[in-house]
């Protein structure tokens, strides 16, 4: 029997791909692998051109100066980003794309980037660094373990729900307790590590989602996931 694919767009992993978050990729394919069907993965850099059909999205952190070199291309393909993302296409946005799937993130240095806003948040470049180990506690996902790094600040817009509820570390800013975001199914998030092999719970959202709505029905033999609960321990003790 052919194996049914599962099309993978990884965002500018030239520019946005830092603290590990090309792990994501890996996970995501391991598994699809593992429950049988097979990933084709498709890296979208700078003035590439987007494919017409996508399963999963995902994109991840990178400096400001990445921000600023990808931006402009962001914009561009931002619209058809938003219809996949309306049509429920699953998506997972780390840190640096995280910010710019909201409505803007104004650098220290004062200057605005624009995002696509498919995100209902906006982000502020600040002096202090929030950095470390993290753990946060969501209602869907249970605990969701990760490590942040960014001086951005993010704030969601009032009717935008957050991924999570931080209890060690920082999360969106160093005020609300809040961590990432959720429109749909896309999820925005500060954690890397990278954040899916330590919660595998999420890239199994991601597989899931992206499988019934193309193939109908998702109902594979269960992972074994000594490993992951092993670093998901690990994880957890460590300091902040
Ligand atoms: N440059 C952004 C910040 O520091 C994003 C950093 C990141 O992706 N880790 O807020």
């Amino acid at each position: 029997m052919e194996k049914q694919a599962i099309t993978i767009l990884q965002l500018y992993p030239k520019d946005m791909n830092i603290y590990g978050d090309n792990g994501n990729l890996q996970v995501i394919t391991k598994r699809l692998k593992w429950y049988g069907y097979t990933p084709v993965v498709i890296e979208y850099n700078v003035g590439d051109t987007l494919p017409k059909k996508v399963d999963i999205v995902i994109g991840g952190g990178g400096q400001d100066s990445g921000q600023e070199k990808i931006h402009a291309d962001l914009l561009k393909i931002g619209p058809q980003l938003q219809k996949w993302a309306d049509q429920g296409v699953p998506m997972l946005m780390v840190c640096g794309l995280y910010q710019l799937f909201g409505h803007f993130f104004k650098t220290l240095a004062g200057k605005k980037l624009q995002g696509v806003g498919i995100l209902d948040i906006e982000t502020f470049g600040t002096n202090e660094r929030l950095i470390g180990n993290i753990i946060t506690q969501s209602a869907e996902f249970g605990d969701i373990i990760g490590y942040e790094n960014h001086s951005g600040q993010t704030h969601l817009g009032a009717n935008t729900l957050p991924l999570a509820t931080v209890v060690k570390g920082a999360g969106n800013n160093s005020a609300d307790g809040n961590e990432g975001a959720r429109y749909k199914n896309v999820i925005g998030t500060y954690l890397h590590g990278s954040i899916l092999p330590k919660n595998p719970q999420l890239a199994d959202f991601l597989i899931r989602t992206a499988v019934e709505k193309k193939h109908g029905e998702f109902s594979p033999d269960l992972i074994d996931d000594l490993f992951a609960d092993m670093a998901r321990e690990i994880a957890r003790n460590r300091p902040r």
